[in-house]
């Protein structure tokens, strides 16, 4: 599987680099004052929406702010999204992934589960990252799993990144709700699609895997650092990654909840 490229995210600070007061991103180059906080008991949710925008806009956004990916998008893209909260604040972009097939892995109620690994397996992660993939994906063993699926790529739609120019955790969580119920009652969204699916980049994870959990996306497992040998050295292929999926079925579920809220 290659592994180009994913949503990086700061120690705690969930994508964001700070603007230096040059930026000259289409977030900040017209920014008088940056976003007020929301008075308490005022719904954020309800000021977050999600606007689709050009594949040049979503490059500057993420040249200025995503830590670790430089050069350009994939031409495979099948939607970007602005965030915007007051104005633009961030973006996040979807295509299809680099995998032709993936196997999921399932418990008898037909809910995902992470990949059985192997004490071995864990053994084997560097020192690191080895007490987060503890936390994050054990407890499950092949007792747990009932059954298994190998699911072509084409039933997955990768959000590729996901980008914040401001320092607002809320905002990252809101939007993402917001961008994959739009993705997916939107014409870009490929028909067939069973899965969403994201890469976290350990040790930089933040409080992203707060937001995916809240929405309904589950860790299956971790990628390993690798090297595409026909493209250039990218910093961000030397990373193990926590892999997400979020059934589309999910997402529906979830907007159900919302009307109701
Ligand atoms: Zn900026």
């Amino acid at each position: 599987m290659s592994t180009e490229t994913l949503v990086s995210t700061q120690p705690a600070t969930f994508q964001h680099s700070p603007s230096n007061g040059e930026c000259n991103c289409p977030i900040h180059r017209n920014q008088t004052s940056p976003p007020f906080t929301a008075p308490l008991g005022l719904p954020f949710s309800n000021n977050v929406s999600i606007k689709p925008i050009s594949q040049k806009k979503a490059e500057e956004v993420y040249e200025a702010h995503h830590g670790y990916m430089d050069g350009d998008l994939h031409p495979a893209n099948l939607a970007h999204h602005g965030l915007y909260y007051q104005d633009l604040l961030g973006a996040i972009t979807y295509r299809y992934p680099f995998f032709s097939k993936k196997k999921l892995y399932f418990n008898s109620d037909d809910e995902l589960k992470p990949k059985p690994y192997t004490e071995r397996d864990f053994e084997g992660l560097p020192d690191n990252i080895e007490p987060r993939a503890r936390s994050l994906v054990s407890g499950v063993d092949g007792s747990s799993i009932d059954h298994t699926e190998v699911l072509s790529g084409d039933k997955f739609v990768e959000a590729n990144r996901i980008c914040i120019g401001e320092r607002m955790p809320n905002l990252a969580s809101c939007s993402l709700a917001q961008s994959q119920e739009f993705f997916v009652e939107s014409s870009d969204c490929p028909a067939g699609i069973e899965y969403l699916i994201t890469y976290v980049v350990a040790n930089f994870e933040g409080s992203m895997i707060k937001a995916l959990r809240g929405k309904g996306w589950t860790c299956i497992g971790w990628s390993e650092p690798s090297q595409a040998g026909n493209r250039e050295h990218k910093t961000i292929r030397d990373q193990y990654k926590w892999v997400f999926a979020c059934p589309v079925s999910k997402v529906y579920e979830q907007m159900g909840l919302s009307e109701w809220k």
